[in-house]
């Protein structure tokens, strides 16, 4: 009769991390909140490995994720859950006006954790970006839009539109009027333009799940497509 030999080490091994992780869960162990998968994210916190992770769990704790998005620099309205079809509409959302600083180029309905996720983009990414190529800040934000109920372009799943859970982002304008625009300016003369685009996309993967641009398709070279959905694409 064959035995089957298992070697220990990888069950040790993972009944360990099971018990730290239980431990940690049940706060028996400490570690910084940075560190802490099971602490919610908090957006002056430089985005590190945890922070996809902590921004989608709040998918499932609206009120802590409405706390969350209070300490940041968005002016908002929470708006009530509504469905509009079989796999269309959204839940935990927030109304963004176009009054903040940045300012939108209009209002929005989005997710919460969407807009957590854009709270700690627009501060660790988006600005300091604009720091180092320009040396001044972003003020106005061009957007194409959240909400829509319609499926991923080409193909027949919901896109993350059809939950609020994408926005499109087509420019932006800085404090001395220079307009950023990904139509002109991907693949445009002025190297430092490019630059920056191309910081905010990278920058972008760290913080959302999805993020598509002009290198993804041609439907996406005039926007960066911005999403919280269930899976990660950095293109
Ligand atoms: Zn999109």
């Amino acid at each position: 009769m064959r035995r089957l030999c298992v070697h220990p080490l990888p069950l040790i091994l993972g009944l360990g991390l099971a018990g730290a992780g239980l431990a940690l869960a049940a706060g028996l162990i400490r570690i910084p909140d940075r560190w802490n998968p099971f602490a919610p994210p908090v957006i002056a916190d430089a985005p590190n490995l945890l922070t996809g992770w902590k921004i989608a769990r709040l998918k499932d704790a609206p009120d802590q994720c409405l706390t969350v998005l209070k300490t940041g620099p968005l002016s908002f309205t929470p708006v009530p859950d509504r469905q509009t079809a079989e796999t269309c509409g959204f839940e935990n959302a927030v109304r963004v006006g176009n009054a903040g600083d940045p300012r939108f180029s209009s209002g929005f309905t989005a997710s919460c954790p969407l807009m957590v996720a854009w709270s700690i983009f627009e501060r660790h990414v988006l600005q300091p970006a604009a720091r180092r190529h320009f040396a001044s800040r972003v003020t106005r934000i061009d957007h194409l839009g959240t909400y829509a109920c319609r499926p991923v372009r080409g193909g027949s799943t919901p896109s993350q539109h059809a939950t609020a859970n994408a926005i499109d982002i087509a420019g932006m304008v800085l404090a001395d009027g220079t307009r950023i625009s990904l139509t002109h300016d991907w693949s445009g003369d002025d190297a430092r333009k490019r630059a920056f685009l191309r910081d905010l996309r990278d920058g972008a993967c760290e913080v959302f799940r999805g993020v598509l641009g002009p290198d993804y398709n041609a439907a996406h070279r005039d926007h960066f497509h911005l999403d919280m959905g269930r899976w990660t694409i950095c293109r």
